[in-house]
């Protein structure tokens, strides 16, 4: 193990909108980071042309941005290492392919698709699978069964190839994974993987890897599905010689359905009715799918539910804040099994985030058409009522909206002489609280019921009904004095108006 300065990348491919489990995956190489005071890398990986896609890297920036992922390398920063796109490396890697060809561990493969097919076939036919491997690579059309004279002179004449890596023979690759410990795997199954395309382009095992070594990453902190890939990676680092030097690998569990089985797809989101991408994505094809920030989740919120998918902290604490989950994060934490993306989860760290947020700031952003006062009382009211902020204005404008119809069955069983009595009353009092504020108008409610002998409790729901025209709500005094007493007034006269005569 190498006690190298701690460095770590989130190398996404701008192939779209960035998918959930990628900002998980940025947040722990972002948390381990910062814990050990490293420095976290953005480097785009965008070699694959045909499955590129515009405005995919504006949208990664912006939602790591977004969620407080903060970068300290890579692309939009810069940095010792630039570029950190790979579009904009390839001469680099074709050096390193052709380290690898000048040493014997990789040859040049000229091999058609045709040609491809027709040992797939044979080989079928005798009933094996077809790979590119020790077996097969001396029967096909590549540098090592052309004579060096017949490569030069394709290579001359233009014929496409692919440098191919020759994988060895017989070796043992043994590495440690962090969160799997030791994976033992034999060359024999790893087949000889491209490593530059026909377009000059590197193919991911190599592009990687090879920046990995030359941006001094310390940890390869990855999603699972990169685990079988990673004997491969071993190797090609062997052959370049830099084993003592290479990353530590951990490879993160992958994210499951909500009922647990299989991987999580935007068809599971789609159907669940929630989102997949952190921001709002429309595809080429115009279809726009809404993100975690459009759908209301505070960034808080997701990154504390996005920090428990597949680690915790070994506590009862649910609630973390970025800061503490930089003290309490460790990659030997993390489990092993998928993580059930559990959306109602999100939902509650939503609800709680929203009840740690200031009345002022809430206030501003989502009642930004009320004067800051009204809508610091409404926030107030509906925060800890609702499980999205924009809910807050929803209810507010409820609010602030006079009743036409009354709860029918409420009025059935309540509405009584009682009850009319108390509201006349109160409406009659309404001028002389002058201070309209909920202690104060509670205060003159009550004694004028006193006096009238009229239990408030008998007459509370239909006074509520009056107001709002349903059963249930937040709390009527407070609502009262955010509607002022001319509203109420008004609010009051037309129920007496409406309701039923007794
Ligand atoms: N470009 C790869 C991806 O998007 C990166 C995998 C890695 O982190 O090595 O999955």
């Amino acid at each position: 193990m190498s006690d190298k300065p701690v460095r770590v990348r989130f190398a996404p491919s701008p192939t779209g909108g960035l998918h959930i489990g990628g900002v998980r995956t940025a947040l722990y190489n972002y948390l381990l980071a910062k814990q050990l005071g490293g420095k976290m890398l953005l480097r785009i990986e965008d070699t694959d042309q045909a499955r590129f896609v515009e405005g995919a890297e504006e949208y990664i920036i912006e939602a790591l941005s977004w969620v407080g992922i903060t970068i300290d390398e890579g692309v939009g920063v810069g940095g010792p290492h630039a570029p950190y796109r790979q579009s904009e490396r390839k001469t680099i890697y074709m050096d390193y392919a052709m380290q690898l060809i000048n040493s014997g561990k990789a040859y040049y493969a000229f091999d058609t698709s045709e040609e491809l097919d027709a040992m797939r076939q044979t080989l079928e036919s005798q009933g094996s699978a077809f790979q590119y491997n020790a077996a097969t690579r001396t029967k096909l059309n590549n540098s090592l069964t052309l004579s060096e004279m017949q490569t030069k002179a394709k290579i001359e004449e233009g014929v496409p190839y692919v440098i191919r890596f020759k994988v060895p023979s017989k070796e043992e690759i043994r590495f440690k994974d962090i969160i799997r410990d030791w994976v033992l795997v034999h060359s024999s199954t790893v087949d000889d993987k491209v490593l530059m395309k026909s377009d000059g382009m590197p193919t991911y095992h190599l592009a990687h890897a090879v920046d990995d070594h030359l941006m001094e990453i310390s940890h390869v902190i990855r999603g699972e599905e990169w685990l079988p890939s990673a004997p491969l990676h071993v190797l090609l680092y062997r052959a370049f010689g830099w084993e003592e030097s290479m990353p530590q690998f951990a490879h993160l569990p992958l994210l499951l359905k909500p009922e647990g089985n299989g991987k999580l797809s935007k068809r599971d989101a789609d159907s669940g009715g929630f989102p997949i991408f952190p921001l709002s994505w429309t595809t080429t094809d115009g279809t726009k799918a809404i993100g975690f920030r459009e759908e209301g989740y505070l960034k808080e919120a997701l990154i504390n539910f996005l920090a428990f998918l597949g680690w915790n902290p070994g506590t009862e604490q649910e609630m973390f804040s970025m800061d503490e989950l930089i003290t309490a994060f460790s990659l030997e934490k993390i489990n092993k099994s998928g993580a059930k993306f559990d959306i109602h989860k999100a939902k509650w760290y939503n609800q709680q985030y929203l009840k740690l947020s200031l009345d002022e700031e809430l206030a501003k952003t989502y009642l930004p058409d009320y004067e800051l006062d009204t809508a610091k009382k409404l926030t107030h009211l509906f925060k800890e009522r609702v499980t999205f902020p924009q809910e807050i204005a929803q209810e507010s404008e409820r609010l602030l909206t006079t009743p036409t119809t009354y709860d029918e069955a409420i009025v059935a069983s309540k509405w009584n002489i009682d009850a009319k009595n108390g509201i006349t009353a109160f409406q009659h009092i309404l001028p002389n609280i002058e201070n309209f504020v909920a202690d104060e108008i509670k205060h003159a409610l009550h004694d004028e019921l006193e006096k009238l002998g009229i239990k408030m409790g008998k007459m509370m729901q239909m006074l509520r009904i009056a107001i709002m025209g349903t059963g249930t709500g937040p709390d009527l005094m407070l609502s009262m004095e955010i509607m002022g007493k001319e509203e109420v007034n008004l609010r009051l006269e037309k129920a007496l108006a409406e309701l039923p005569n007794l």
